[in-house]
């Protein structure tokens, strides 16, 4: 069997997606392979379910500053769909959307599920080829063009292809990284992908005990022979085997980094607010209000009640001493403990817990106005494979939405 389209996109996944619809608003027949059953199973994770779809950042300055030195290669690609545009794109498609913390966009509904309904919505308006269990095993090319994509039991030819395949992380979720593999054998540079946005290992024996706490507001600082590296502010996660959430997340890459050079520290700032003054006066008048009670019974007010027993052990002030007894220099301990909470990161969980991947096709043979390759001539690329990565907080999905819109409209321009 074989079929024959203008514009071929490989990877049902936000990128994709966007990139078919793109590419049919233009007038082109489009087809849209995906290798799973269904559309979009990482999209319906996003966000524990809920779909921070994009971050209400409207400076594009300052938007493309969240993705490090290599987000100046998505300024197009933002200036013409971006976090503003995408809103309403969704709001569009019925989808109403909210701002939560952090500028953080998500739909009102909190349902992952609605943004992907919107999208299949309109990829079938569209008149979009939408093909599940289409896995692509093999790139038939030839002088630097794509002849056809081979499936296992049909072949698709077009004039035009995207690659959407997504990255390495989760690869229950189909994402196995095939895009990159074709890639490089198109010729394609590749940045070498490793996880990113990834949960951390921590050696102390205690962290395990937390297991299921989250700490709002607090601040975590990364050092590194005594050096201060990389701070963030917000919400982490105790978890069986170290630490997650949000600031963890974020921090992870820079603790990878800097592991392969020794011995890395993650100190916890519990009260962020308060210096330490502020904190000792504070932690004084609990004393007060609990004169005859024991230590390890005056820190209710103070701190989360699993917190509270490892707190009590690490202090090394015994837990029966009433608070009326506790020694200046013991407070003060207290206090140095609350603000710097020293932990040591073993590693990075692995590719099946990233958020992303970091690495990818190499920015500088894409041309950032079309999302073209400079190495095969009727190649286009859209979402994760691509060597850009954003912190959390929507900034990944909106360089899907962005980069997808754009390489869908220059892909069906591009016909001849
Ligand atoms: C748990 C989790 C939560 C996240 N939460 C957020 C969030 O709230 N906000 C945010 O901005 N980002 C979030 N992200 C990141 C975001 O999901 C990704 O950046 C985004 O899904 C990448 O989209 P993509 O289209 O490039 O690739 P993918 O979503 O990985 O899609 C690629 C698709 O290609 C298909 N495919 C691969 N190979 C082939 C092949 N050979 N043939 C056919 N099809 C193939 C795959 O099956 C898959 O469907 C989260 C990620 C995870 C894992």
């Amino acid at each position: 069997m074989n079929d024959n389209y203008d514009v071929a996109v490989v990877g049902a996944g936000p990128a994709g997606m966007m990139a078919g619809i793109r590419a049919a608003d233009s007038g082109a027949k489009v087809v849209l392979l995906e290798k799973n059953e269904r559309p979009g199973r990482k999209l319906l994770l996003t966000g524990k379910g809920r779909c921070n779809l994009t971050n209400a950042e409207f400076d594009l300055r300052k938007l493309v500053e969240n993705y490090g030195p290599n987000g100046k290669f998505l300024f197009h690609a933002f200036s013409v769909f971006g976090p503003k545009e995408v809103r309403a794109f969704f709001e569009d498609l019925g989808v109403e959307t909210k701002i939560e913390r952090g500028q953080r966009v998500f739909p009102v509904s909190d349902r992952a599920e609605d943004v992907l309904k919107a999208l299949i919505r309109r990829l079938t308006q569209n008149k979009v080829d939408i093909i599940y269990n289409a896995e692509v095993v093999r790139i038939d090319a030839s002088d630097q063009r794509i002849k056809k994509l081979i499936l296992k039991d049909r072949e698709i030819t077009a004039e035009n292809y995207i690659f959407c395949t997504g990255g390495k992380s989760y690869p229950s979720t189909g994402s196995s990284g095939d895009g990159f593999r074709w890639a490089k054998n198109l010729g394609h540079r590749l940045k070498e992908p490793s996880p990113a946005l990834v949960p951390l290992k921590i050696k102390e024996a205690w962290v395990p005990a937390l297991q299921g706490l989250s700490l709002k507001n607090v601040e975590m600082t990364v050092f590194q022979a005594g050096r201060k590296e990389k701070k963030e502010f917000g919400e982490c996660l105790f978890t069986h085997f170290g630490l997650s959430g949000p600031i963890v997340l974020d921090l992870s890459q820079k603790v990878g980094e800097l592991l392969k050079r020794g011995e890395v520290k993650i100190m916890l700032d519990l009260k962020p607010a308060l210096d330490h003054a502020k904190l000792d006066e504070r932690i004084q008048r609990d004393f007060q209000a609990n004169q005859n009670k024991s230590f390890k019974n005056s820190l209710a007010d103070l701190l989360p009640r699993k917190l509270i027993p490892v707190i009590v052990k690490l202090s090394r002030i015994d837990p029966e001493k009433k608070v009326n007894h506790i020694t200046r220099t013991e407070r003060l301990g207290l206090v140095q403990l609350l603000k710097s909470l020293e932990m040591t990161p073993t590693g990075p969980l692995g590719f099946n817990s990233a958020i992303v991947t970091t690495g990818g096709v190499c920015l500088a043979e894409i041309d950032h106005r079309t999302m073209k390759s400079k190495i095969v001539d009727n190649l286009f690329f859209a979402g994760e494979i691509i060597d850009v990565e954003g912190p959390t907080g929507g900034f990944n999905l909106q360089i899907c939405w962005s980069t997808g819109s754009l390489a869908g409209q220059s892909a069906a321009g591009a016909r001849k």
